[in-house]
């Protein structure tokens, strides 16, 4: 799964939903989060983000924003 980072925390850009082609872009508190049980891994959203904000599960130290994201994602 991809995960969205702080650096999406006030972003005003949504180019990023945009072109998710399965919608698993969620509103958080302040920032937007990837329903990790939705996204299917394309990639896609990854450079549309003006804020690099979003990044693949597999760089390390991104196990708080995961949490994050499964939070935020499942309250809708
Ligand atoms: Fe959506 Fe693809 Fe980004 Fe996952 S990697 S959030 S499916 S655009």
């Amino acid at each position: 799964t991809y995960v969205v980072t702080e650096a999406c925390i006030k972003c005003k850009y949504t180019d990023c939903v945009d072109v998710c082609p399965v919608d698993c872009f969620y509103e958080g508190e302040n920032m937007l989060v990837i329903n990790p049980s939705e996204c299917i891994d394309c990639g896609v959203c990854e450079p549309e983000c003006p804020a690099e904000a979003i990044l693949p599960d597999t760089e390390e130290g991104l196990e708080k924003m995961l949490e994050i994201n499964t939070k935020y994602s499942a309250e809708w």
